[in-house]
């Protein structure tokens, strides 16, 4: 990988990418939905793709400019895509262990929408039993009676994409808030005392330097989240910055890769300081012991998850699936009473493997006995030579009795992982 932060996908969220993933294996997501359920934990992601402006580095599908008559008809969807889901026989029956309100900006929603929403969904699925319901919000779409009603509607975990303090760097990147929203909307998060709390960091924005990188963290650690997610800054190609300067015969101006690293490995340094420990490459929380985040752990081990909504993602019953990707296709087929399965893929059980090795790298070290007992294969003998130069570039602690990354190793974990892809 180049030390320039080119254009172009860094992060690894699933395995095989999605580039193999097809609309002929339709036939087969719909099979996985008809067999009988497994006892894998099974998860619910919903997706409301609104914003209230599109930030400069975003690659998500998200609309803005969107009339209430627009949100009410895409919750109604998401109602019914419950339904049909909730109906077949891998779903039907089973209690959720985890769900998330992802985006887009689910808190762009207003409280009867949000109201409106939850009533939906729960003619098919409860969450009471469920262990974590995560809403991720926006600083500037909260108002305090918001909070108060994603406290009652059973919301666990709120997380929060404050991304930077220096309301300079904000604007530059296009972001819709400004850091008073952010403290403003902190204290009405706080007092609604909801019993996990995150807050979302991106390191290297356009117009950071290391003086305003420091003072953001200090700043996020006088918080107190629970925990703190940190992301690195990449410039996917569908982004307006790639746009922009492709128009512009230029480059984005964001600091280069050994410099986010430098920069992260001391926000690391700052929140072990203060108590705080390291739970992944990205992310740092305040007490191990009680805070969990349980759709990363039980997705990333191979866990169940029904994915609603216009270009969501899921897995169930061993197969990956991504939803239709476009408004119209998706809203018409939900309203046709169909699934909106768009593409998908059935991993081989090597594939599945690779899978949750490389996902449970990300944390900073390997269940191998767990990997042996559910796989029946040795990870260590099987990927022997990659483990062998892993070590010998510094990136690993050490390999058996299982492999743990180094600080240096774990905050470049995810371009260490395509090793893993072909090799074995
Ligand atoms: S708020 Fe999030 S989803 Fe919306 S445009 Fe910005 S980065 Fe994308």
């Amino acid at each position: 990988m180049s030390d320039t932060t080119e254009p172009g996908s860094y992060f690894v969220a699933n395995y095989p990418p999605f580039s193999r993933w097809t609309t002929d294996a339709v036939p087969e997501v719909l099979a996985a939905f008809d067999r009988p359920a497994t006892d894998a934990a099974l998860g619910l992601y919903l997706h409301v793709p609104f914003c209230r402006k599109r930030c400069k580095f975003c690659y998500f599908r998200v609309y803005t400019d969107v009339a209430a008559a627009d949100v009410e008809r895409y919750s109604q969807a998401l109602a019914a895509e419950a339904a049909l889901a909730a109906a077949r026989p891998a779903v039907a029956g089973r209690s959720l262990r985890y769900v998330y309100f992802g985006g887009g900006t689910p808190s762009f929603l207003s409280v009867k929408q949000l109201e409106r929403l939850v009533a939906g969904i729960h003619e098919s699925f409860g969450w009471d039993d469920a262990e974590e319901v995560t809403f991720e919000c926006e600083p500037g779409t909260l108002a305090e009676p918001k909070v108060k009603a994603l406290k009652a509607l059973g919301m666990t975990r709120i997380s929060l994409g404050v991304e930077n303090f220096d309301d300079r760097v904000l604007e530059a990147n296009g972001r819709a808030h400004l850091s008073a929203e952010i403290l403003r909307a902190w204290d009405w998060i706080k007092a609604a005392e909801f019993p996990n709390t995150n807050v979302d960091l991106i390191a290297g924005m356009v117009g950071e330097t290391f003086e305003s990188w420091q003072a953001t963290v200090e700043k996020t650690l006088t918080l107190e989240a629970d925990s703190v997610t940190i992301y690195q800054m990449e410039l996917p190609y569908n982004t307006v910055f790639v746009r922009d300067s492709k128009d512009g015969g230029g480059t984005v101006p964001v600091a280069d890769w050994p410099t986010k690293r430098q920069w992260v490995d001391w926000a690391f340094d700052r929140f072990l300081e203060q108590g705080y420990s390291v739970s992944s490459g990205y992310t740092l929380v305040r007490d191990p012991a009680r805070v969990r985040f349980q759709y990363r752990d039980m997705l990333w081990e191979g866990a169940d998850l029904v994915a609603l909504g216009v270009a969501s993602f899921g897995h169930l019953s061993g197969v990956h699936y991504q939803n239709e990707p476009h408004w119209e296709p998706y809203l018409a087929a939900v309203e046709g009473g169909r699934l909106p399965i768009h593409r998908g893929l059935t991993p081989t059980r090597r594939e599945l493997l690779v899978r949750q090795l490389v996902l449970q790298l990300k944390r900073g070290r390997l269940d191998v006995a767990r990997l042996r007992e559910k796989f029946g294969v040795d990870p260590l003998a099987e990927w022997a030579d990659v483990w062998e130069r892993l070590l010998a570039e510094g990136h690993l602690e050490r390999v058996a009795p299982e492999p743990v990354l180094t600080r240096q190793g774990l905050l470049q974990v995810d371009s260490l992982l395509p090793a893993f892809f072909a090799a074995g």
